[in-house]
């Protein structure tokens, strides 16, 4: 059964009116009739079953039959702060980081990216990219939207991560501590955020920055691994040690 998220206050005693871009879903692309029924996901963790019962031009109402709480959600937060990548390949990390289970992205100016400032990232790109994390989070039955950050200076994600949590650095120059010493080192941490390089990678005063913030560089392996495979390697591995996949 096809989920869409909803905005909070769609529904009223098991009634609900949809608006927008979700009717040319419903209507034309999925040409959907009433009597169908969809699952609304109001991004609080329940899941709502709703029976169509109009479909005009611009309203969709149905009415909830069922309703349940969705428990997809990883215990462990996860906040990926990946250094801006050319072209589609953020697209790509956006939505496979849903898929598996990212909590929140935050896309990072790094000295090495392509893009030259935060003004090149254009109000079109996140726009698409919020549509992205949303179909992939519907599409992954997650229970909550993955939040997409505005995208920020190094030096400022370092002082946000320093906030809270443990942060990793996966660098490639790191040969002394792995990813599996750097989670055993510290009690179990319910938010971690992980930091990876643009395609050019980290420069060495980046690198410092990060120590300075507690930041601590862990090594992914002998591999070198792209820019987009990177963040969700090391995202899947930490999950699977702590448990929150399968
Ligand atoms: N120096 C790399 C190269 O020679 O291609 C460029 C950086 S790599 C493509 C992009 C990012 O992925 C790095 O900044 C790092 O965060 C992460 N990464 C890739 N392979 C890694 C590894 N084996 N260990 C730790 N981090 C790695």
């Amino acid at each position: 059964m096809h989920r869409f998220f909803i905005p909070p206050n769609t529904i009223h005693d098991n009634r609900v009116i949809l608006r927008g871009d979700i009717i040319h879903q419903i209507r034309d692309v999925l040409r959907m009739r009433i009597g169908d029924s969809i699952i609304l996901l109001d991004n609080s963790g329940f899941a709502h079953q709703t029976k169509l019962t109009l479909i005009d031009r611009d309203t969709v109402r149905g009415t909830v039959e069922d309703r349940w709480q969705l428990d997809t959600e990883p215990s462990t937060h996860i906040t990926l702060y990946q250094g801006l990548l050319k072209g589609q390949k953020f697209d790509w990390v956006l939505q496979k980081g849903t898929e598996i289970g990212i909590t929140t992205f935050v896309p990072v100016l790094a000295a090495r990216c392509i893009v030259g400032n935060l003004e090149d990232v254009s109000g079109v790109r996140i726009d698409r990219w919020e549509r992205i994390v949303v179909e992939a989070a519907e599409q992954a039955g997650r229970a909550s939207l993955p939040h997409l950050a505005n995208p920020t200076l190094f030096i400022h994600a370092c002082e946000l991560a320093a906030r809270s949590g443990l942060s990793l650095i996966p660098w490639e120059e790191e040969h002394n501590r792995s990813l599996r010493e750097a989670l055993v080192q510290v009690p179990k941490s319910k938010q971690i955020n992980i930091f990876i390089g643009p395609e050019g990678g980290f420069a060495e005063e980046e690198i410092a920055v990060a120590k300075e913030h507690g930041i601590i560089p862990v090594s992914l392996g002998p591999r070198i691994l792209r820019a987009e495979t990177a963040g969700l390697a090391a995202t899947s591995a930490i999950l699977y040690e702590l448990g929150d996949l399968g």
